[in-house]
C-alpha cells in the first residue's frame, strides 16, 4: 500500500503575509487528515518561515528546485545542504517550467536527483508530454525518454529514495485537466518501465499526477490504480482548495 501524498507547488507566487496565512492554514487543517502525507513547496525566500511554521506539525516542506553544485561560485544557485538546513524533505525537478524556460535537461535534472540524494532529501522526478506529442502519438516515447535519460545516467538503484511526478505540459495552469483514464494509462506506463529494472521500486515508488487538479476532480483522479498523489500547482495556494485535495487522497 502506497501512502497518497499531495504536494502543493506555490510556484513563485506570494508574499511574506499570504505565505504565513497559507502555511498557517494547511496546518490548521492538515491535522485532522492522517492517511496523506502532505507537503508544500514554497519559494526559496518562505522556506525558513514555512520552517518555523511546520515545526511539530504533519506537514512536510519542500522545495521547487535545487543547484546541481554543492557548493562554490555558482551566483542565484541554491545547494542541496541548504534546502536541507531549512528542513526541507522534498524537492521538485525537472519540472516542465524549468525545462522549458531555464534550459534544464534529463542530465542536469539527473544531477539534481543526485543532489537531493547527497542531504537525504527525496526528488520529485516530473516528466510529461506537451500537447503538440501527445496529438503526434509520441506520449510514451516522450515519457520513456524523459525516465531513460535520467536512469541512464543515475542507474534504478536512486529511484528506492525518489517520488515520480506526471504533469502532462498542456494540463498545467490550463485548466484542462487529463481524464483519469488517460492519467492513469500513463501512471501505469510509467509504473511498468520502473518494474522492467526494479519490479521492487515499481511496488513502492508514488506516482503523482499534476496538471489542474482541484478539489472537484482529485477523487477520480486519486481513485485510480497508479496515481499515488498530486502535484498541485493553482490550488495549492488557497488552504481551504488545497485541503480538500489532501482529503480525497
Ligand atoms: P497546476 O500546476 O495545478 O496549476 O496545473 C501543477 C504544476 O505545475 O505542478
Amino acid at each position: 500500500m502506497r501512502q497518497p501524498l499531495i504536494a502543493g507547488n506555490w510556484k513563485m507566487n506570494g508574499t511574506r503575509a499570504s505565505a504565513e496565512a497559507l502555511l498557517s492554514g494547511v496546518v490548521a487543517g492538515a491535522s485532522t487528515i492522517s492517511k496523506t502525507e502532505i507537503v508544500v513547496c514554497p519559494p526559496f525566500p518562505f522556506l525558513s518561515l514555512g520552517e518555523r511554521l511546520l515545526s511539530g506539525a504533519s506537514v512536510k516542506l519542500g522545495a521547487q528546485n535545487v543547484c546541481t553544485k554543492d557548493v562554490g561560485a555558482y551566483t542565484g544557485e541554491v545547494s542541496a545542504a541548504m534546502l536541507a538546513e531549512f528542513g526541507c524533505c522534498y524537492v521538485i525537478c525537472g519540472h516542465s517550467e524549468r525545462r522549458e524556460y531555464y534550459g534544464e535537461t534529463d542530465a542536469i535534472i539527473a544531477e539534481k536527483l543526485t543532489a537531493c540524494a547527497s542531504q537525504g532529501m527525496i526528488p520529485i522526478l516530473c516528466v510529461g508530454e506537451t500537447l503538440q506529442q501527445r496529438e503526434q502519438g509520441l506520449t510514451e516515447d516522450v515519457i520513456a525518454g524523459q525516465l531513460d535519460g535520467v536512469i541512464s545516467q543515475i542507474g534504478i538503484d536512486a529511484f528506492h529514495q525518489a517520488e515520480i511526478a506526471y504533469e502532462p505540459v498542456w494540463a498545467i495552469g490550463t485548466g484542462m485537466t487529463a481524464t483519469p483514464e488517460q492519467a492513469q494509462d500513463v501512471h501505469a506506463f510509467i509504473r511498468q518501465r520502473i518494474a522492467e529494472r526494479s519490479q521492487t521500486i515499481a511496488e513502492k515508488i508514488r506516482i503523482l499526477y499534476g496538471g489542474s487538479m482541484k478539489a472537484a476532480n482529485a477523487r477520480d483522479l486519486l481513485s485510480q490504480a497508479d496515481i499515488d498523489g498530486g502535484l498541485i500547482g493553482g490550488a495549492s495556494l488557497v488552504a481551504a482548495d488545497f485541503l480538500a485535495i489532501c482529503q480525497a487522497g
